[in-house]
């Protein structure tokens, strides 16, 4: 096999691909995945194909196989999380078609467990450890906004209006006379408390080049992760509300969890302002046009338009292009003073082994190298 046509890197963008394990019952022996390098490489295989053409190289700058814990992920990723710190911006993606693996990078299986913890418990758990670390010199403030952009429209997650809209249903909830639904309303209810009970940010100025997200989201300071753990929790609720199916909707919007970093140097008094997004994309599978109809093709057309105008913006940084086209979607624009100029950018690039996802596979994977 040939591995010397393998692109230089360049700047402050990176891709790792991360390949997920064989879920119980899917049939291990059908993988695509040929070969995973030691420095990046990896090796698709279509066994449909025949001969030259079923195999295909790829370069990243780093490969998770399938034994890779979340762990061993987060410790390559560490130092750009703590660069926040020194004033940095940052922004991490989950990039790959629906059940490759987005939302276990990015979140993990389940918040219970600290070992299965996700990049974005474990980078606010590493901030605070840092923050505490450098108390002697430092000071660091630290909040946290989520939002979710769906069919081009950006949600505010944590915002207090829309758990207020909730109390009618918690009325209606009690008239139900019905364990099941008794019991659900009655943890809501405790958990929208809880919630309120943090307390909201004294607004610092957010209207910054630095750290400008969605002006008018909500803001939350934390001081610990157990405060991160509830307030991402409520975030995930009111992602829930009107609609059935979460899985269904989170994976055909794109969720954005921003952190703020302000840091007071008790030295000299200068102060340094980061901001970290995590972002767990919208499933990047191609919908069958003649399939799809009405809100279902709706929807596939924002996710390709708002995809595609984010592998443009990155493929333009990449190349140092004068014209960076943020414009082209709301996604974009959000980021757009996290895209770009000092601020560095990691892609995780999802990937399902299975022989079935083969097709999406490859555009996956080509949608990276190009942006790589
Ligand atoms: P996506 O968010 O891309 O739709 P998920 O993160 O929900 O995909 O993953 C799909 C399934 O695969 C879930 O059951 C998840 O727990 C499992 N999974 C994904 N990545 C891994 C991994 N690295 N190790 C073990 N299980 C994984
Ligand atoms: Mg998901």
């Amino acid at each position: 096999k040939l591995y010397n046509e393998v692109q230089e890197l360049k700047g402050n963008i990176r891709v790792y691909c991360r390949i997920r394990p064989f879920l119980r019952g899917q049939n291990s022996k059908l993988t695509t995945i040929d070969y995973i390098g030691e420095n990046g490489e990896l090796v698709l295989v279509n066994p449909s194909r025949q001969g030259k053409d079923s195999h295909r190289m790829f370069k990243f700058n780093k490969v998770f196989g399938p034994t890779a814990s979340q762990a061993q992920v987060f410790l390559d990723i560490q130092p750009l999380i703590r660069s926040v710190l020194d004033g940095y911006n940052v922004c991490i993606f989950a990039y790959g078609q629906t059940g490759s693996g987005k939302t276990f990078t990015m979140s993990g299986p389940n918040i219970s467990s600290e070992e299965e913890w996700g990049v974005n418990y474990r980078a606010l758990s590493d901030l605070f450890h840092m923050s505490h670390v450098r108390r002697n010199a430092f000071t660091y403030e630290v909040g946290v906004q989520m939002v979710e952009i769906y069919n081009e429209q950006v949600r505010d997650l944590l915002s207090n209006n829309g758990s207020q809209k909730r109390y009618p249903c918690i009325i209606i909830g009690f008239k139900m006379i019905n364990a099941k639904w008794l019991k659900f309303w009655v943890i809501l209810l405790i958990k929208v408390n809880r919630f309120l009970n943090l307390r909201t940010l004294g607004i610092w100025s957010i209207s910054q080049p630095h750290g400008l997200v969605v002006p008018d989201a909500s803001m939350f300071i934390v001081k610990s992760t157990s405060d991160v753990l509830e307030l991402m929790q409520f975030g995930q609720t009111n992602r829930a509300v009107g609609s059935t199916a979460l899985n269904e909707r989170s994976s055909r919007s794109h969720s954005i969890l921003t952190v703020h970093v302000r840091g007071v140097d008790l030295k000299t008094g200068s102060t340094s302002r980061g901001c970290l997004h995590l972002i767990d994309l919208a499933g990047s599978e191609r919908v069958d046009r003649s399939k799809a109809t009405g809100d279902r093709l709706k929807e596939a057309q924002h996710i390709n338009k708002s995809l595609s105008a984010l592998g443009d913006v990155i493929f333009a940084l990449s190349q140092k292009s004068a014209h960076v086209p943020y414009r082209n979607s709301k996604l974009t624009q959000v980021l757009q003073s996290s895209l770009g100029g000092q601020a560095k950018t990691l892609m995780f690039v999802q990937v399902n082994p299975d022989v079935e996802s083969c097709s999406e596979t490859l555009s996956t994977l080509m949608f990276a190298e190009r942006v790589s």
